[in-house]
């Protein structure tokens, strides 16, 4: 097989990304280990090498003598045909095998539209879509990642979820597969061991009965599965497994820089981000821990930047001496250190003080909402003066370019709303002219990035509508067009509205759209979230072939009452706590953050982070 690839490798557009052999990627002999595992991203190279979660699982594993981890992308469209022409089966990178020849295939679930890509990989591979029909241990098809708080409309392909912090699971998980391997089980009997691990899910085992209306009458579980999958925590993040290296691409990949997680969790609970809920408790990494793993990576990979990885980076509270320790080293070896999420509320002048010495880059915000009562409604929980605030100290410190992330088609949503974002933006604009320490002979930039908001399980507005495409397009063309005046200094990007449509399918589909998304792999739907490769023309016809409305799922208010494909997945956070942040976003009423007042969401009952003891 290898003397095909490198025959292909030359007809194709950037062969790096099939040829393995990075630095610190690893290599095994494969008599020399009991179990192989290949984790799959189901999107291109560069995308899947940005992922912190892959470099973290791909080197825990290695640890283990018994089993060589190794990774496989999704070849892009014209590899893949060269593939599909010579008859090569979708292999893994380090070793070059099949991935017929692995024990466990473990995908990786970050976004909806790559669902679709999954069921391309596995058919490259030559491994049967369909669950049921593998019939014994090998080629085991495993997914974890966020989207497993609901995958239901992957049912019918994966045999084994992981739900939650993968570390601690994924080792239990390969002991109980080696173990019934060597002893030479059934599949049957193994999935059924599986359900007594807390944190793994096995779609085949529960039953689903629907209403006449279409609704959810039972979710029924088999053989003795749980009627409830709880997710796993890691309880202890000052001392869980992090790498101390990555591996080094030979080409450029999205994220080109080390990263180094700072903590997990949220402790803010805005209402539209399902991240928020189901990493929580917040748990923080003691600040010299990762001080040392971000001097280990980037000794070991020659990189030049560092990423501090958290939903909110500037909620760390220890982000002060972390800072100035990183400062030190990193500006003797010139090293960038890059701050993803940071909130406007905690943005101090000591902060802006230690980012001057570490950002060149425009800053970036996320309001979400123009209108404070928006903001409310969704309880970002930060005031104009706030955003303005950060904006004055940012421009009198020399950015000019400020970019704001909004959401459009929130819940409760006005026209009003939508207005508030333009004006919030020129006045962003007119305070840089009135600031007289501003940068001299400069003009301001405010970039606007506008998405469309998408209902998502486990989160208080899981139960609402997604806005109809229509008037989300409308909306999307109001802020461009306003944009355009003369000298406003604004721009605006927005987001595609139909793939966001299917992502709110998804995201709250049951298993009835497996056999959509089979389809959908049929007539050559792959790549989705990539605009190039999205057709959603293809989607609608299946959808109305199949006779199943997308729009009962992406625009349907459900009922706090219903049963929710989802309803058998705990990920900690109460349905009462959730129902309780609907009824407050209707009425505009914020909820303190955790570290304020905890609000009781459910999450200590978890037993981790800070929690526990007040809860
Ligand atoms: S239990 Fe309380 S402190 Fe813990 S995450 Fe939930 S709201 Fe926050």
């Amino acid at each position: 097989m290898k003397q095909k690839l490198y025959k292909i490798l030359p007809l194709v557009q950037k062969p790096a990304r099939y040829i393995g052999g990075e630095l610190n990627s690893i290599i095994k002999i494969p008599a020399d280990v009991s179990l192989r595992f290949a984790f799959c991203f189901p999107d291109k190279y560069e995308i899947g090498m940005s992922h912190l979660g892959m470099e973290i699982i791909y080197f825990l594993i290695n640890e283990r003598e018994d089993t060589w981890c190794e990774r496989c992308f999704a070849p892009d469209i014209d590899m893949e045909a060269q593939m599909r022409k010579e008859g090569i089966p979708l292999f893994a990178l380090e070793s070059k095998d099949a991935l017929t020849e692995f024990d466990v295939i473990g995908f990786t679930l970050q976004y909806e539209l790559s669902f679709s890509t999954v069921l391309n990989m596995l058919d490259l591979a030559g491994i049967p879509l369909l669950a049921k029909e593998r019939k014994d241990l090998s080629n085991l098809v495993i997914a974890g990642g966020p989207c497993v708080s609901n995958p239901e409309p992957l049912a019918d392909f994966i045999d084994v979820f992981q739900l939650g912090d993968g570390e601690e699971l994924m080792m239990e998980f390969l002991d109980l597969y080696k173990k019934y391997k060597d002893a030479g089980k059934s599949k049957e009997e193994f999935l059924i061991a599986c359900t007594k691990i807390e944190g793994l899910y096995v779609p085949s085992l529960y039953d689903v009965s629907y209403n006449e209306d279409g609704t959810i009458r039972e979710i029924k579980p088999q053989k003795g599965a749980p009627a409830v999958v709880r997710k796993r925590v890691v309880k202890d993040l000052a001392s869980v497994y992090y790498p101390d290296k990555f591996i080094v691409p030979f080409i450029n990949i999205v994220h080109d820089r080390v990263s180094t997680e700072v903590f997990r969790g949220c402790i803010r609970g805005c209402r539209f981000c399902q991240a928020g809920f189901i990493y929580r408790p917040i748990r923080e990494k003691p600040w010299q821990v990762i001080d040392n793993n971000a001097r280990n990576l980037i000794d070991s990979t020659g990189y030049d930047e560092i990423s501090l990885v958290s939903l909110s980076t500037s909620d760390y509270t220890e982000l002060q001496p972390l800072l100035s320790s990183m400062i030190d080293w990193t500006t003797e070896k010139k090293i960038n250190i890059s701050l993803p999420s940071l909130r406007v509320d905690n943005f101090s002048n000591e902060l802006i003080e230690k980012l001057k010495l570490i950002r060149k880059s425009g800053l970036t915000f996320a309001p979400e909402a123009g209108s404070q009562r928006l903001r409310d409604a969704i309880n970002k929980n930060i005031s104009e003066e706030e955003i303005m605030n950060t904006v004055r100290i940012a421009f009198s410190s020399g950015w000019t370019t400020v970019k704001l992330y909004f959401m459009l088609g929130l819940p409760t949503e006005t026209k009003e709303d939508v207005e508030e974002i333009i004006a919030l933006s020129r006045r962003i604009v007119d305070e840089f002219y009135a600031l007289s320490n501003r940068p001299k002979g400069k003009v301001p930039t405010v970039k606007i990035s506008a998405s469309s908001f998408v209902p998502k399980p486990h989160t208080p507005f899981q139960w609402e509508p997604q806005e109809h495409r229509k008037s989300l397009i409308e909306k999307s063309e109001y802020l461009r067009n306003e944009a355009r005046a003369p000298k406003s200094k604004i721009y605006v990007s927005a987001h595609d509205i139909n793939s966001v449509f299917l992502e709110a399918v998804f995201a709250r589909g049951d298993r009835r759209l497996s056999p959509i998304l089979l389809e959908a792999w049929k007539r050559g739907c792959k790549f989705d979230s990539w605009f190039e490769h999205f057709n959603f023309d293809i989607y609608m016809e299946i959808f109305s072939d199949l006779g199943i409305d997308p729009e009962w799922y992406a625009n349907r208010r459900r009922e706090f009452a219903e049963i929710l494909p989802w309803d058998h997945l705990d990920y900690g956070i109460t349905k009462e706590f959730l129902i309780r942040e609907a009824k407050k976003a209707y009425k505009s009423e914020t909820t303190a953050h955790c570290r304020i007042k905890c609000s009781a969401c459910g999450a200590a009952s978890l037993n981790g982070g800070e929690c526990g003891a007040k809860c």
